[in-house]
């Protein structure tokens, strides 16, 4: 490991968009050890003014429904429009393999060769906190200068959920012609969703892929938005032939603009702060409270006087909390 640069060095690398900086902050933000999560704190803290200011599009979808076929086209495109793409992935496959998904090179070869900055978040072990690493990777990636933040998320319930708290806009990526169209209804998935866009509509699957599309539209509108007073636009894109990146993108920027009319972006991201800071301070008292003196004992006495029928449950809460606090 290369020695963690200084803080005001980082910073200054960060605010000069430089990637090896970039980067390193991320990995300092990633990091086990509680001293480099407090520095990668007291980075962002400085950086926090610089933050804010990028586009923050997450995109979900079932494995194989084109998610990084997607994001190397979209990236491309944006690129070429003169955006500056950086694009977080959020990497379930790390936690067990300790590699990373972008590890094989076969995703998103040609965005990686870009000037567009790929980096996987390792999903950890931590409940939450995956939600947690990406939020500061995105607050380091607007630092550095991004305008456009992608993060993507493979589909498996839970992700979407954390997905649709970090980012502004959530893009649901769905086949067509897999038999389950309405499958993503019925997970809840789609009430998520701000755009939703049917892949692969090319070769055969054209018509197949604006029947779905139709079905999505029938289906949302009985659903509630997702986000209030927005209709959910539901469009039909070919990733691998790069059609509809263009109406994606401006469904995208429609959604931006329609919650900036009435300060619904600013009110969106306030709403996601307060409820991680909710959820942190949860975790932060449950931690302590659970460390403190004696509490692990009385509390696996509890447990089991309870599974024993000898004691009431809110009785064993009661007499847990009643315990002198340790200091
Ligand atoms: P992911 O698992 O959601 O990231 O999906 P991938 O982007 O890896 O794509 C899965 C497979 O679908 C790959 O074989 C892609 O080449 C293919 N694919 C992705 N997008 C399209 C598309 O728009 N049209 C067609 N025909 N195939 C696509």
């Amino acid at each position: 490991m290369p020695r963690r640069p200084p803080i005001a060095e980082l910073e200054a690398g960060i605010r000069d968009g430089a990637r090896t900086s970039l980067s390193r902050a991320i990995t300092l933000a990633e990091s086990r050890r509680r001293d480099d999560r407090e520095s990668a704190q007291e980075l962002i803290a400085r950086l926090l003014p610089a933050t804010g200011g990028a586009t923050r599009l997450g995109l979900t979808g079932v494995p194989g429904a084109g998610k990084s076929t997607a994001i190397e086209a979209l990236g491309l495109w944006l690129i070429e429009r003169g955006h500056t793409v950086a694009v977080l992935v959020i990497d379930p496959s790390s936690a067990r393999t300790g590699g990373s998904i972008l590890g094989d090179k076969t995703r998103m070869q040609k965005l990686s060769a870009s000037e567009a900055f790929i980096r996987p978040t390792p999903s950890g072990g931590v409940l939450g906190g995956t939600a947690r690493r990406t939020r500061e990777a995105i607050l380091l990636c607007e630092a550095a200068g991004f305008d456009v933040v992608l993060v993507e998320t493979v589909g498996v319930g839970q992700s979407e959920v954390e997905l649709a708290e970090i980012v502004d806009c959530v893009a649901l990526l769905l086949v067509p012609g897999a038999g389950d169209e309405l499958q993503g209804i019925k997970r809840g998935i789609v009430e998520l969703a701000d755009v939703v866009a049917v892949n692969k509509a090319d070769g055969e699957r054209v018509t197949l892929a604006k029947r779905a599309a139709a079905d999505y539209r029938r289906a949302l509108r009985l659903l509630p938005p997702s986000t209030p007073g927005w209709a959910t636009p539901v469009l039909t894109m070919s990733a691998a032939e790069g059609t509809g990146l263009d109406d994606l993108w401006t469904q995208v920027t429609e959604h931006r603009a329609f919650l900036a009319t009435d300060g619904g972006l600013a009110r969106r991201r306030a709403a996601q702060l307060t409820r991680w800071f909710d959820a942190l301070l949860e975790e932060a008292i449950l931690e302590r409270f659970a460390e403190g003196d004696g509490i692990p004992d009385a509390v696996a006495t509890a447990r089991a006087a309870v599974a024993a029928g000898e004691l009431t449950v809110p009785k064993a809460v009661a007499e847990i909390l009643a315990r002198p606090a340790e200091g």
